[in-house]
C-alpha cells in the first residue's frame, strides 16, 4: 500500500515555525500541532501549496512571499486621525494597537504608526504584511477528512462538534 501523503481531503497534523526578518514570531513548541483540512484554504495559500505530497515525519523548509502570505502592504490602508479624537487614556506611541470601529459598527485592528502634533497615522494593515515568510513544517500525523468536515471544510477536533 502506498504511503499516505498530504492531499486534498486529508486532515493534516503539523508542527510548525515562522520566523519573519530572522525572528521566531510563531511556533506550535509547547502547543499541540496545528490540525487543518488541506485545499480547504484553513492556512494561508502560499504553505498550503508547498505542503501536498508530503509524508508522516517529514521536515521542510518553506519560504512564502508576502503575495502569497497576507499580502503586500496597502497604501490605502494608512489613515490620518486628528489626535482630538483619541480619548486621552490612548497612549499616542509608535506600535500602540488600537480597536477602531468603522462606521458600519465593525471592529478593526489598527496600528499607530505615526504621531505628529496634529494627527496619528494608523496602519490597517496585517501585522505580517509585505513580510516575507519563512516556516520549518513537520507532517506529524495524516488522515482522511470525515464527511461531516468536508461538508464544513474545517476539522471538528475531540472537542469541537457541530
Ligand atoms: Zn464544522
Amino acid at each position: 500500500m502506498d504511503k499516505p501523503t498530504v492531499q486534498d481531503g486529508q486532515v493534516v497534523s503539523m508542527e510548525y515555525t515562522l520566523h519573519v526578518d530572522g525572528q521566531l514570531i510563531d511556533s506550535s513548541q509547547g502547543r499541540a500541532p496545528l490540525e487543518f483540512l488541506q485545499g480547504a484554504g484553513n492556512i494561508i495559500p502560499g504553505l498550503e501549496d508547498e505542503l501536498y505530497g508530503m509524508e508522516v515525519g517529514e521536515t521542510k523548509n518553506v519560504i512564502v512571499s508576502a503575495e502569497d502570505g497576507y499580502g503586500e502592504l496597502d497604501p490605502d490602508a494608512f489613515v490620518d486621525v486628528p489626535r482630538a479624537q483619541f480619548p486621552t487614556e490612548i497612549p499616542l506611541e509608535i506600535g500602540v494597537e488600537l480597536q477602531v470601529r468603522d462606521d458600519s459598527g465593525r471592529v478593526l485592528l489598527a496600528r499607530i504608526d505615526r504621531v505628529d502634533d496634529e494627527s496619528v497615522r494608523l496602519d490597517f494593515n496585517h501585522p505580517l504584511a509585505g513580510k516575507e515568510l519563512d516556516f520549518t513544517v513537520k507532517i506529524v500525523g495524516l488522515r482522511d477528512a470525515t464527511d461531516e468536515e468536508m461538508e464544513h471544510g474545517h476539522v471538528h477536533g475531540h472537542d469541537h462538534a457541530h
